[in-house]
């Protein structure tokens, strides 16, 4: 039988919660395609920092880096917010994506029929959505330099070279040759000149790619056009900020935060987590949603271990709890059905 190893990192709030109900989907689907998973946790946010000192440890880093793949809760909270920026959760989180090499983070936003009253849309405005959003993880002004701020004057660098739009662009049109065949590339390249070094790149990716259709937009229209019309995308590829900025408009497209899943990947290993944070307000209650974090194994399966037919078996299994009225408390609000814990919809999906 097949083995894979899987690193686990739980991290804070709702994440342990939720990746367990994940690990308990995988087991289960896992064992009846024929392969193996083995886990190996380790600590990363603010439970590391309590345990460790850090909120990165060194073996997180070469552990995760040995394994196949990386399934992420998520980190943070409160209680560590206090802390000198050096030592937060989330300068731990940056420093993990920089050092995992993961410059695309890939977040799908598709409308389950079931769930199409959930979202703040139309139903018709959204039926059939499916769209993805190529986020550039490890660079653009996230990372630039220049930056400073002495308390009279800040600044940040938005800074791309040709390499590194290269390498997100044949992301983008190749994860498109599978889908619509349609890319749209998102920048503001009426005002920045790093924009316009995209554009053109893009425009050049796109020769290898004659099948697939590219069109252009400035990120204050595409922000509106996912609003207004969120059936017109089929792939989305933009830069660090614009991407964050628009894929978490993509998720109220959706419904809830709970069900976003994300792939982050690159040369060296893939990190699957889901989208949203690790929502201290709600954790240890046994109302978090797993069903991002669910999907986000399943993404895990199809991208880094080949195995599609485990992926789709929990793909379809996620679909058959919504159709059969199972909602946790994010997604009850809209239609009263059957109300379920985290713990509950896990087994659920995982029985399917
Ligand atoms: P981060 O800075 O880490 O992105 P955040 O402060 O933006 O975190 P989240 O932790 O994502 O916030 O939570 C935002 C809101 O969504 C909270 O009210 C939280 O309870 C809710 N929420 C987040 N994830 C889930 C989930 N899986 N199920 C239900 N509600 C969730
Ligand atoms: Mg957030």
């Amino acid at each position: 039988m097949k083995n894979y190893n899987i690193s686990i990192i739980k991290g804070d709030g709702i994440g342990p919660e939720i990746v367990d109900e994940a690990i308990k989907v995988l087991d289960a689907v896992s064992y009846s395609c024929g392969f193996t998973l083995e886990y190996k946790e380790y600590l990363m946010g603010g439970i590391a920092i309590d345990m460790t000192g850090t909120p990165l440890p060194n073996e997180t880093v070469t552990g995760v880096l040995e394994s196949d793949a990386c399934l992420f809760g998520s980190i943070g909270g409160e209680k560590w917010d206090t802390l000198p920026r050096e030592l937060r959760p989330e300068t731990g989180l940056l420093k993990f994506r920089e050092a995992m090499g993961v410059y695309a983070n890939l977040r799908p936003a598709v409308i389950y029929d079931e769930l199409l009253n959930a979202s703040t849309l139309k139903p018709e405005v959204i039926e059939g959505c499916n769209i993805m959003v190529v986020r550039e993880l490890i660079g653009g002004i996230y990372f630039g330099q220049p930056r400073a701020n002495d308390g009279f004057k800040a600044y940040n660098t938005m800074v791309y070279t040709k390499p590194e739009i290269q390498r997100i662009g044949k992301q983008a049109f190749e994860l498109a040759m599978k889908r619509d065949k349609r890319v749209c590339s998102v920048d503001k390249a009426n005002v920045l000149e790093v924009s316009q070094l995209w554009r053109d790149t893009m425009e050049e990716v796109a020769k290898d790619y004659p099948e697939v259709k590219l069109s252009h937009m400035y990120v204050d229209n595409a922000a509106m056009q996912l609003v207004r019309n969120p059936r017109q995308f089929d792939v989305i590829v933009t830069g660090n900020i614009f991407g964050d900025i628009l894929s978490d408009t993509a998720s109220m497209v959706v419904g809830s935060i709970g069900l976003l899943p994300s792939a982050s990947t690159g040369e060296k290993t893939a990190i699957y987590e889901p989208i949203h944070g690790s929502a201290p307000d709600i954790a240890g209650l046994g109302i978090a949603n797993p069903i991002a974090t669910i999907e986000s194994a399943a993404m895990m399966l199809r991208y880094s271990l080949g195995e599609e037919e485990a992926a789709n078996k929990i793909e379809a299994a996620i679909k058959r709890a919504l159709k059969e009225g199972y909602r946790t408390k994010d997604i009850a609000a809209y239609d009263a059905k059957q109300v379920v814990t985290t713990a509950e919809m896990g087994d659920i999906i995982a029985n399917f």
